[in-house]
């Protein structure tokens, strides 16, 4: 087994000549893939130049993957949305309060069709090698006991749609208080919009290869988030999914819990036929000792899985969310990743 893709994330998608040296330095920092956070702003402003970075970083030898990054606030990310800017209704809806959330309803058919739209076009006017489907989560709760955040009794989506749609499958109207019934209406679901838009993109386009990316949580009897993406069998058997991939762990969590998380995912991956990627923290904060990545980058690779990517390109240097150092871990991650691109050489040979 040996890992067979290195991807580090970028954003700010304007000028091709400024992404050509940025893809220069992620080739010398061994990435063989750039993930491109398409922003709705960029979709909504610098279309034209978006096939032209594409193509120039295939000139230079990386594969492109599509990140609708942060779209209506239903991915994960810090950008900002024109949906929820445009649109006053389509909401995510707290369940105990009624108020409406800052995150667009992704089971309305209005974002099912923004964010369906928004795939589709960028496949038709890009060569890009898949899509990456980045964090996606309801608003409400990162819940009971979560590790990463407080409880919550609250949570979404309670919306006009999302009730009329649990009434009519169930016949009682969906209650205040989390149930069975709730957690499986909000699993279920939130896999149609990912599973239609991954259908139509590989009807468009049957090579596009797609990533699945759902939080890094336990998912044990006694701590769970509820993010609409924790029952890990039900985003694993989607046909339309290539890879299986979850999401950052931050550096002072205990190893063990890399190594649980960790072992699940590639044990999904495999049930359901799918490549397995496991992340690296590279923005906002740093380990303690640099030598952690090293060891994680090795856990990685011996518990098999099949590519690591990190996020971001250059530690997230010059914005809020930089790294301590972020240049130094930035070089960090790219030795490592180097590497482990040397190791799969002479696994190959
Ligand atoms: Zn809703």
């Amino acid at each position: 087994m040996a890992i067979t893709q290195t991807a580090v994330s970028y954003y700010g998608l304007n000028y091709v000549e400024h992404a050509e040296t940025d893809f220069k330095e992620m080739l010398s920092h061994g990435c063989t893939t750039v993930i491109l956070a398409v922003t709705e702003f960029d979709f909504d402003f610098w279309r034209p130049n978006i096939p032209k970075i594409v193509d120039k970083a295939h000139e230079l030898g990386l594969r492109v993957l599509l990140d609708p990054w942060g779209i209506g606030k239903y991915f994960g990310g810090e950008q900002v949305s024109l949906f929820l800017q445009n649109n006053t209704e389509n909401r995510q809806v707290s369940a105990l309060t009624g108020e409406k959330l800052v995150n667009a309803c992704f089971n309305t058919n209005s974002f099912r069709d923004y964010f369906q739209r928004f795939c589709l076009t960028l496949a038709q006017e890009t060569n890009a090698d898949g899509f990456f489907w980045d964090e996606p989560h309801y608003a409400l709760p990162k819940s009971y006991a979560s590790i990463t955040g407080g409880c919550a009794d609250d949570w979404s989506c309670r919306c006009p749609v999302c009730m009329k749609k649990f009434q009519e499958y169930y016949g009682y109207e969906m209650p205040k208080i989390m149930s069975d019934d709730v957690k499986q209406f909000r699993w279920r679901e939130a896999m149609v919009i990912l599973e239609t838009t991954s259908r139509k993109l590989k009807e468009l386009k049957p090579e596009l290869e797609i990533t699945c990316c759902v939080h890094a949580t336990l998912n044990s009897y006694y701590v769970t988030e509820h993010r609409g993406y924790d029952n890990w069998d039900m985003v694993g058997a989607c046909p339309y999914f290539d890879v299986f991939s979850t999401t950052i762990i931050a550096w002072e969590l205990p190893e063990a819990f890399f190594e649980h998380i960790t072992r699940r995912t590639v044990e999904i991956a495999r049930k359901y036929g799918k490549k397995s990627e496991r992340w690296l923290m590279g923005y906002y904060k740093q380990p303690k000792d640099f030598a952690q990545i090293d060891r994680i980058a090795d856990l990685y690779e011996s518990l098999g899985v099949d590519r690591i990517a990190a996020w971001t390109y250059r530690g997230g240097y010059g914005t809020v969310l930089a790294a301590p150092d972020a240049l130094k871990l930035w070089d960090c991650i790219g030795e490592n990743y180097k590497r482990l691109l040397k190791k799969k050489h002479k696994t190959a040979k």
